[in-house]
């Protein structure tokens, strides 16, 4: 059996952010191992553009390890059991023992129910998703298409409505638009109900504005890939020609069946420490399950959006109250629940919208109307995501701080 000190389970947004900032606050003595089962990293949120030819695939992956701090040792394997108790993961070739875990697994994105092997149903939510998408939307000459919310919840609040709008463009770059519809439907009420009713109408007059049809309140129950036709439990049935389909989210199955998951498959946390049920057991990012202040529908509790925004905000907040353990120095530090987004409208436009997710009796976001500044903002910070430089944290301070100074609201973050 091997032995490790700190061990970090996933190497995506929240992992990669925990083992740089990690590396630099833990002394040298300290063994800092990441395990991970894919050797390359995506950066999801370029997913968007890939779908609409502004990215290759190669434009939006990097390996892994160059944007992983060189002392921090990776272990390409899958972890296939977490043994809170006895402190103890188990991959398919090895077992390691930790003193500190943090779980930064993500969620994954199931084909199931609703099957994806359909030649005019696609998802731009993995990166062969977002490949074949382009290659579907560049054929596609003229018709309907409908893009579905199949399940909550999913990653990133912004993203189905940011899709449709740059499908939209896609079609008015190449004066295509008359003979294309946009529609999105989906459970929801409002646009990013997780954001709070302002920035749902905002969002939603965007889309009224760009002639996308919105349509709340729908739960797919069938789809009839040979009519090509969608049943919701509404009663409302609509056809298609193109399908696109945000898929359903679940719990990684090693989450799901450990001892660390609720009911639901995610991992609850104390929202400020992150800290799971086990003592030196973090969760962080898409995994877990965070209720936050207000509702959607009378039965339907607000959870803590799953996107990289908070996953990079929770690593930081992890990394130093390990440090402050390990250390005897005392740290204040806390997720105070602030998230931001850079929404992108099409046209190279992009709204920056800011906001604090524990503020009650709902989360009060805000959003500056869509400029280019915001849609560079956004290409900046990819650029600087995939650099393998390192996370320094001047720039992404730099960006919120003008974000919020436009919008006039304190920041916390
Ligand atoms: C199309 C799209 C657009 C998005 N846009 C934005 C945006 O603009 N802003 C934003 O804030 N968020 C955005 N997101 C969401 C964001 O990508 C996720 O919320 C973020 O990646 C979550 O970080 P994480 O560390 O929790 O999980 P992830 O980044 O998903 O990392 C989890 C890692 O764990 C690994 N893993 C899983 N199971 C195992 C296992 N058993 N063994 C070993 N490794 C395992 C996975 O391979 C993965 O690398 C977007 C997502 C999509 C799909």
């Amino acid at each position: 059996m091997n032995k490790s000190t700190v061990v970090i389970l996933g190497g995506g947004i929240g992992g990669i952010v925990t083992a740089n900032k990690l590396a630099k606050l833990l002394p040298l003595h300290y063994e800092i191992t990441l395990i991970e089962k894919n050797e390359f990293h995506y950066f999801a949120a370029s997913f968007l553009w890939q779908m609409v030819n502004k990215r290759k695939q190669n434009q939006v992956t990097s390996s892994l390890r160059k944007l992983i701090d060189g002392r921090v040792k990776i272990l390409f394997e899958e972890v296939k059991q977490i043994d809170a108790e006895n402190k103890l993961i188990t991959t398919e070739k090895n077992q390691l023992h930790f003193e500190y875990l943090v779980i930064a697994l993500g969620a994954t994105v199931d084909q199931s129910p609703f099957s994806q092997n359909h030649r005019d149903v696609h998802n731009y939510y993995t990166v062969e998703g977002a490949e074949n998408l382009r290659n579907a939307l560049q054929k596609f000459r003229g018709g309907k298409i409908s893009l579905i919310v199949s399940s909550l919840p999913y990653k990133c609040p912004g993203a189905p409505y940011e899709g449709a709008m740059l499908i939209k463009d896609f079609y008015i770059q190449r004066q295509l638009e008359k003979n294309v519809s946009v529609d999105i439907y989906t459970p929801e009420n409002l646009p990013l109900p997780v954001a709070g009713p302002e920035l749902g109408n905002s969002v939603k007059e965007i889309l009224d504005a760009k002639g996308i049809g919105f349509y709340p309140l729908q739960q797919t129950t069938s789809i009839n890939y040979n009519e090509k036709k969608i049943a919701f439990a509404s009663g409302l049935s609509v056809d298609y020609d193109l399908l696109v389909l945000i898929p359903q989210h679940k719990a990684p199955e090693v989450i799901s069946k450990s001892a660390l998951a609720d009911e639901s498959g995610w991992v609850p946390v104390d929202k400020g420490t992150l800290e799971t049920k086990y003592k030196n057991v973090f969760a962080l990012g898409d995994v877990t399950s965070i209720t936050i202040p207000g509702r959607w529908a009378p039965d339907k509790p607000l959870k803590l959006p799953k996107a990289g925004v908070f996953a990079h905000a929770q690593a930081l907040v992890v990394s130093e109250i390990i440090a402050s353990r390990i250390s005897g120095i005392e740290t204040n530090a806390s997720f105070c629940g602030d998230g931001f987004c850079m929404l992108e409208a099409g046209e190279d436009l992009a709204g920056f919208a800011y906001g604090d997710f524990f503020a009650s009796p709902h989360p009060d976001v805000k959003m500056k109307n869509a400029g280019i500044k915001w849609h560079l903002g956004k290409v900046l910070f990819e650029k600087w995501w995939l650099s393998p430089i390192g996370f320094t944290k001047s720039f992404y301070k730099m960006m919120i701080e003008a974000g919020a100074k436009t919008l006039g609201i304190p920041i916390k973050l």
